[in-house]
């Protein structure tokens, strides 16, 4: 069995990308076992080709390192403070952080750390609960809990479930709900997304739930009617140019592997879509600012 990502050859010192696992479900409300995400998404790396061929990288050539998993506290409170740490100490360093969940409640840390211009989801769920089974930190709250961290330029994409409270929340925000997508196709929203977020700093999530159950079904909280991961895709090759913090989170590996290898290319295109941007503009991440 392998433990860290194919390919992440790179010394920690030279590396400019970092995946970091959080394997965390204690606040799962339906079915556990995202907290087995990271394994399964490094697992399926070694699935794949080294080269890629749409963006034309290798990533035997990308300088990324795998830190391998933190040892999560029980407590959400805990938790996202950990990650906020970590995240903090990566940024500091001027890599990027790629988080492997683990449930959406460590979203919260890593934004706070990162304190993105805009702060873009891709979620089945609104997460804009303000708590939920008595914890203002469960995975259901997330996106509520970015905005309240100050970050209040938010897009939700692919979203179909939530209270009604939180559709009248929603209204505060930019969503483009699932039936969008369908009804408009993923090109004409991204080109809409990237109007409004030009040139500015954004923290992408993925909840691997935005993706049609019937798809990728290895999912805590599942809901059919979703985008495909072909979607998804568009949208990591679109924004990574620009996306100083990276997480996909949500999976939870009882399927026939179908969600975790989605997962693995997804992280795979996140680094390359990046990597193949910045070797052509010339720039560094020692130039972005965080
Ligand atoms: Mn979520
Ligand atoms: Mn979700």
């Amino acid at each position: 069995m392998n433990h860290l990502f194919a390919n992440a050859s790179s010394d920690k010192a030279n590396a400019q990308y970092m995946i970091i696992g959080i394997p965390y479900d204690a606040t799962t409300s339906f079915r556990p076992g995202t907290r087995f995400g990271p394994l399964a998404i490094r697992e399926m790396s070694y699935n794949f080709e080294s080269y890629l061929p749409f963006q034309d990288v290798d990533l035997r050539d990308v300088p990324f390192y795998d830190a391998s998993d933190i040892e999560p506290s029980c407590l959400p409170d805990s938790v996202i403070h950990e990650v906020e740490i970590v995240v903090t100490e990566v940024i500091g360093k001027n890599k990027i952080p790629i988080i492997l969940g683990g449930e959406h409640s460590i979203t919260i840390g890593a934004v706070r750390a990162i304190k993105p211009e805009w702060y873009i989801v891709c979620d089945a769920h609104l997460d804009l609960r303000d708590q939920y089974r008595d914890s203002p930190n469960n995975h259901a709250c997330t996106t509520r809990r970015v905005f309240d961290s100050g970050v209040e330029n938010i897009i939700i994409l692919g979203a179909r479930s939530g209270t009604p409270n939180e559709y009248e929340f929603a209204k505060r925000l930019c969503v483009y709900y699932a039936n969008d997508v369908h009804e408009r196709g993923i090109a004409d929203i991204l080109k809409a997304i990237s109007k409004k977020v030009f040139e500015k700093r954004i923290y992408l999530s993925i909840d691997a739930d935005v993706i049609d159950c019937c798809l990728t079904p290895g999912l805590g909280t599942p809901e059919p009617f979703g985008l495909t991961p072909a979607d998804i895709r568009e949208v990591i090759r679109k924004l990574a140019p620009q996306t100083v913090g990276f997480d996909y989170v949500e999976v939870c590996p009882i399927d026939s592997g179908q969600t975790a290898t989605v997962a693995s290319q997804m992280v795979r295109e996140f680094i390359a879509s990046h990597w193949k941007e910045k070797k052509k503009s010339g720039t560094t991440t020692n130039s972005m600012k965080y």
